[in-house]
């Protein structure tokens, strides 16, 4: 992990103490900030969930997970200091300005809206970066219209940039190397981010036979002289766990330290990705209300197929920060742990891991939900990090009553395949709309909702992907005959785009001829070797 000396304390400030009482905190402050901004409140530091370090944001960001294995949270969710009237008006670039200056405090305006430029700009095919689409009564936010078609380069465009503006920030001068576990579309969306970005280099782990061949294709072409991909003889979790145990190893640290390398995360964990993802929602509600389809202030509610629980939480943060989000409707596709989890109070991994046709969705540790754990224990960080131990030994946990009646705002639901494949299907035959399989789990578990509750709050619909990327299910979910095997991946991308009247995406369009570049495996203990080869240590 990346250790840095802790900034100069510059002004101290009350304002930490809303709630109340207490001594006058002490507020780390970078040197040469107005004194103004500082006796605002406005700095905002992280601190972890299984302890009391307490960072900056572009220490949280360098980092990605806390010394003591805890994830950073802010200390506080900021309030939108804009109204969804006057963000109506704006892009989404500066709405992204709006959201992520409250967060990144200690990146200046210029700074912060030179990586908003950098990452969202025309790699992304719409001037709009995530436009709505309307039907059968709810708004798809389309999240996949960056690099890689999915909704992970939303974050993976700006967390590059982030990073590099966080380490000249913080006199960091060693190579950040990303170390990447990836159960699909991460790995290519962390790729395509940090190729060729300089001061970095990246290794992306991903699952052998776990993810779709369109995204081993987009993964194994990548080029760049800084980025190596791998595929491991194991499923995502184990790839996460081994990605956890290299940045775990001290060593392993130490020894790279020693020949200028310092190891860094571009997993969901690391709060540089989860900040960008709050911008889409407010961004989502801001259009729905200057388009006139809500009115301004009127409650909506969330679904969000879900994995990692990254996606999600930062529509939960969106709300803390007083958008008028009333509930979360948190999807999964049949590796149900979350949805057992809402239902019981007890999150258990202990059970057979499904491969299904929403593979970013087929994981049973959630690792953001630690970040909702810990504001369901009241930010303890000793209770946090007891369940999360209980979690790494015995595999489960189970929490309090207390702490269940303060998950009231979220809703699991799940979608079994056939179940997801169907929606695909009808939305297709009785709109034309064409969803891929993470988002018709949503799609299904947002029906089954409003079956069962007659709820009619207009509803935003993540939708996490192009059906591009996941071309031969969905086009087997729209009629069997796809399914046979005599139809290559391009030929299906051909007929989906003759189907749904949407051109084949340039990210498709671009790995039909590219050469496979790399070809590195290994078994899951083997992962240690390839990383000291990479960088050079043998
Ligand atoms: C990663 C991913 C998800 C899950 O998002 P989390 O933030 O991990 O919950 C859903 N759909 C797609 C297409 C993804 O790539």
């Amino acid at each position: 992990m990346i250790q840095i000396a802790r900034p100069e304390i510059v002004c101290y400030t009350d304002l930490t103490n809303e709630e109340g009482g207490g001594e006058p905190e002490p507020l780390l402050h970078r040197k040469g900030r107005p004194a103004a901004e500082c006796e605002e409140g406005m700095e905002i530091l992280y601190r972890s969930t299984r302890g009391d370090e307490r960072v900056s944001a572009s220490q949280a960001i360098l980092r990605g997970l806390s010394g003591d294995g805890g994830l950073y949270v802010p200390e506080r969710i900021p309030t939108l200091t804009k109204t969804p009237e006057e963000l109506g008006q704006m892009d989404y670039r500066e709405v992204a300005y709006e959201v992520m200056k409250l967060f990144f405090t200690d990146f200046s305006k210029e700074e912060l809206q030179g990586c908003i430029e950098k990452a969202y700009d025309d790699k992304f095919d719409t001037e709009e970066i995530a436009p709505l689409a309307e039907a059968e009564g709810a708004f798809y936010l389309e999240l996949f219209h960056g690099k890689t078609i999915a909704f992970k380069d939303m974050a993976l465009s700006i967390l590059p940039h982030l990073m590099i503006t966080a380490a000249k920030k913080n006199r960091m001068d060693r190579e950040i190397v990303i170390l990447t576990a990836t159960s699909g579309d991460t790995g290519k969306a962390a790729l395509a981010g940090f190729a060729d970005v300089p001061g970095t280099r990246i290794v992306v782990f991903y699952p052998k036979g776990g993810v779709s061949p369109v995204q081993e294709k987009q993964m194994v072409t990548q080029k760049g002289d800084n980025v190596l991909v791998v595929g491991i003889d194991g499923n995502f979790d184990d790839a996460q766990t081994g990605v956890k145990k290299l940045f775990a190893d001290r060593e392993l640290a130490a020894e790279l330290e020693e020949a200028g390398f310092v190891f860094s995360s571009a997993n969901s964990i690391n709060i540089g990705r989860l900040v960008p993802q709050i911008v889409y929602y407010v961004y989502a509600y801001s259009r729905l209300a200057a388009e006139g389809r809500i009115k301004a202030g009127d409650p909506i509610h969330v679904t969000v197929p879900t994995g990692n629980f990254g996606n999600i939480l930062a529509a939960f943060y969106a709300k803390n920060m007083g958008l008028p989000i009333a509930r979360l409707l948190c999807a999964s596709n049949e590796n149900k742990v979350l949805y057992d989890f809402f239902q019981t109070g007890t999150y258990d991994r202990n059970r057979e891991f499904i491969l299904t046709s929403s593979p970013s969705m087929d994981i049973l540790i959630s690792s953001n939900l630690e970040r909702l754990i810990f504001r369901l224990t009241g930010e303890d960080p000793a209770r946090t990090a007891e369940l999360m131990a209980a979690l790494a030994n015995g595999g489960r946990y189970e929490i309090t009553e207390e702490m269940r009646e303060r998950l009231g705002d979220f809703y699991g639901g799940y979608a079994k395949e056939e179940e997801a494949f169907r929606k695909i299907r009808s939305l297709y035959e009785e709109t034309g709309y064409v969803i891929d399989t993470h988002t018709a789990v949503a799609a299904a578990v947002y029906d089954a909702y409003r079956k069962e509750s007659g709820d009619k709050t207009p509803t935003v619909i993540a939708s996490t992907a192009s059906p591009f990327k996941f071309t031969r299910s969905v086009m087997r979910a729209i009629d069997g005959k796809y399914g046979d095997a005599s139809f290559d991946d391009f030929e299906l991308a051909d007929e989906l785009s003759a189907l749904a009247n949407v051109p084949v995406p340039r990210a498709i369009e671009e790995i039909r001829t590219a050469p496979v570049l790399h070809h590195t495996q290994c078994a899951k203990d083997g992962m240690k070797d390839v990383v000291r080869r990479f960088l050079g240590q043998e």
